[in-house]
């Protein structure tokens, strides 16, 4: 069906049939698994425009800002700080994503044992159906998995405008002092690309944008502490995805008026789920639209996932920036302070990820954690385990489970699902 968006897209580059099929799965996935919730909080019409407009009004937004001279730039990780993109009025676009496609283009590039995450990556961009790799005027890689860091060698052939930012893999002093040699180098190159000089104002006024877009989900993680949740896991996960593609100030301003609902929703007692639904915390690898498939498999079961350790979730989006220095180099290492603390599993040693874990639990009154690892994503199968070991032995019942984004486990994934919510009843 003729869109009134096929000529952008195919200005894009975009194999318009195939981007069709994807839009096409998107959006029966997308009916399936968000609207037939009940009980949904009426805030959540807007993610739904945002989601069926993602390819489209989006998309036609940031062509338009490039015309007036703005520049977009895409990112596949937390690591990117997008206070520096936003100060000089450039988007920053999340391009983590979570279908297969092109899978036997994928397998002429990549090994087999390489994570759904990053075949998808290059499965949206060889198989041309993905609007925003194909309009970023910049591309960052960055260096955390080895998977990530070797396939953005290959990736640097297929596009034109790679920039890789490498990353500390040690919390030591080195580490940081890398990652603020890094955080400056990529500010000058967004300099660079945007033509804009980055002053001590505008830094503050980039940090001020994205610590209010923190700050509202994290009001919307605190509401989720509630029973019965006002909001079920799977929207909330939506409105985590939906913080990688969407305008940052519009997005704040639609995640608090929801708060605003779901407050009034608490007060009056009324959930999304049952009240006494058994509440589980999901711990683990990001999960990229349209990888719904184990939060559905989760909430079909009844139960309901009330905070998500990942970095589409609240290890992504916590601790604000201190916005109060005086000069860029002040800022610079707040920024520092502020994302040296994401504690992704390819750092080593990574206590603070445990921690974290155990503290969202508690926050969140989950009565059990389910860890999910893509498959052949080592930092998190190797994590997976002590994990899953700490937290039982302070009583708190964890599943470790691994998949990817085919739909032929879904089956097994959901026994095992069901098993581990009867324990958590009894
Ligand atoms: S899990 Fe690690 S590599 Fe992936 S987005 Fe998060 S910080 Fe980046
Ligand atoms: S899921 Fe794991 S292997 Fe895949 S990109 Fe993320 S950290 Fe790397």
């Amino acid at each position: 069906m003729a869109s009134p968006y096929d000529a952008m897209w195919q200005e894009l580059g975009l194999d318009l049939a195939a981007h069709e099929q994807l839009l096409q799965v998107l959006g029966g996935g997308y009916q399936q698994v968000f609207l037939g919730q009940p009980n949904r909080p009426a805030g959540m019409d807007y993610f739904n425009f945002v989601m069926s407009e993602v390819h489209g009004l989006r998309v036609k937004e940031l062509v338009e800002a490039q015309a007036a001279g703005k520049k977009v730039i895409g990112s596949f990780c937390v690591f990117v700080p997008e206070e520096v993109v936003r100060a000089t009025g450039a988007t920053l676009v999340g391009l983590c994503t979570g279908a297969d496609f092109a899978a036997e283009e994928v397998d002429k590039l990549l090994p087999r044992n390489t994570c759904a995450l990053i075949k998808s990556a290059f499965g949206f961009k060889l198989g041309k159906i993905c609007p925003f790799i194909e309009a970023a005027d910049m591309i960052v890689g960055e260096n955390t998995c080895d998977g990530k860091k070797k396939a953005y060698e290959t990736m640097g052939k297929m596009v034109p405008n790679l920039y890789v930012m490498d990353l500390p893999q040690v919390k030591s002093d080195q580490g940081r002092a890398l990652l603020k040699a890094e955080f400056a180098r990529f500010l000058k190159a967004v300099e660079d690309l945007t033509g804009v000089t980055i002053d001590a104002a505008k830094l503050r006024e980039g940090m001020r944008i994205v610590n209010d877009k923190r700050k509202a989900l994290a009001r919307l993680n605190a509401l989720r502490a509630a029973d019965p949740a006002p909001i079920s896991g799977l929207d909330a996960l939506l409105i985590n995805q939906v913080a990688f593609y969407d305008d940052p100030i519009r997005f704040t301003g639609s995640v608090n008026a929801l708060c605003d609902e779901l407050e009034a929703r608490v007060a009056d007692g009324q959930g999304a789920m049952e009240k006494g639904a058994p509440r589980v915390l999901l711990s683990g690898c990001p999960m990229a639209v349209p990888n719904w498939k184990l939060p559905w498999i989760i909430e079909q079961a009844g139960a309901v996932i009330v905070g998500e350790e990942s970095c589409v979730g609240e290890r992504g989006a916590r601790n604000l920036v201190d916005d109060s220095g005086q000069s860029v180099d002040e800022l610079l290492e707040a920024l520092v302070d502020r994302y040296f603390q994401v504690d992704c599993a390819i750092f080593t040693p990574n206590p603070q990820r445990l921690a974290h874990v155990e503290q969202m639990a508690a926050a969140y009154k989950a009565q059990g954690v389910i860890h999910y690892c893509l498959q052949f994503c080592q930092p998190y199968q190797m994590e997976a385990l002590p994990v899953e070991q700490a937290l039982k032995a302070q009583g708190l019942p964890a599943l470790r489970l691994e998949t990817d984004y085919s739909q032929e486990d879904a089956g097994q994934l959901q026994t095992r699902v069901e098993a581990f919510l009867e324990m958590l009843e009894k």
